[in-house]
């Protein structure tokens, strides 16, 4: 396995993978969207960690998705939920985010000649999000091959690990200090320990307090 290339947001996550990615294949490249989500400045944590961790990384637009359907994380008008209702995913959830990012990822993987796709979704910490899911991805990887008849391998190292278990790896790879400074996951654009108060802060800080108190 030479070459991957990493789903980038710039988040906790997908950072993670960027570093991990880093550890288990010669060559890695990123790419990350513009799909319209609120704060841009998580592409510019993106760019910013890319550069420093010396990957290539490629960004796109994406116009649509934040026309054909709306939430909290496109919609300015929307409030981001602060509690997650029981009888449904929250409000930031985007319809179909994974899948079409990992469908441009794997177009785009295809022309340069990757075959390994990296993505930082979970299902231990999934908030109700259906494509986070194990079952969903293995479901799209067979898609893939058989649409572009390519034999695409994608790799999900956080599917099974709750936050607390992230910041490890993140600590194990020698980047803690780069995902808890730099990373942006608060659903209000703010960098490293967030807003603290949106559902993707206290997830995120939760974790972190865990993962601080098993030292
Ligand atoms: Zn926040």
């Amino acid at each position: 396995m030479s070459k991957a290339l990493v789903v980038y947001s710039g988040g906790q996550d997908s950072t993670t993978c960027l570093f991990w990615a880093k550890n288990h294949f010669k060559e890695i490249q990123a790419i990350a969207f513009d799909y319209g989500q609120r704060h841009l400045v998580e592409l510019s944590a993106a760019k910013q960690i890319a550069g420093q961790a010396s990957v290539p990384l490629s960004i796109f637009k994406i116009n649509l998705l934040s026309e054909v359907s709306h939430n909290s994380l496109t919609d300015n008008t929307m409030e981001v939920e602060s509690d997650q209702p029981d009888y449904r995913p929250p409000n930031t959830l985007v319809e179909g985010r994974n899948m079409l990012f990992l469908t441009y990822a794997a177009i785009f993987a295809k022309a340069n000649g990757i075959k390994n796709l990296v993505t930082g979704v979970g299902q231990a910490d999934y908030s109700g999000y259906p494509d986070c899911r194990n079952e969903f991805i293995l479901s799209l990887n067979q898609t893939l091959n058989l649409s572009m008849d390519y034999k695409y391998q994608i790799h999900t190292p956080l599917m099974w690990l709750d936050k607390s278990e992230i910041w490890q790896m993140a600590n194990d790879l020698g980047v803690f200090d780069i995902i808890k400074d730099q990373t942006i996951t608060c659903y209000h654009g703010i960098a490293g320990d967030g807003c603290g108060k949106c559902p993707s802060c206290k997830l995120r800080n939760r974790g972190l307090q865990k993962y601080l108190k098993s030292k």
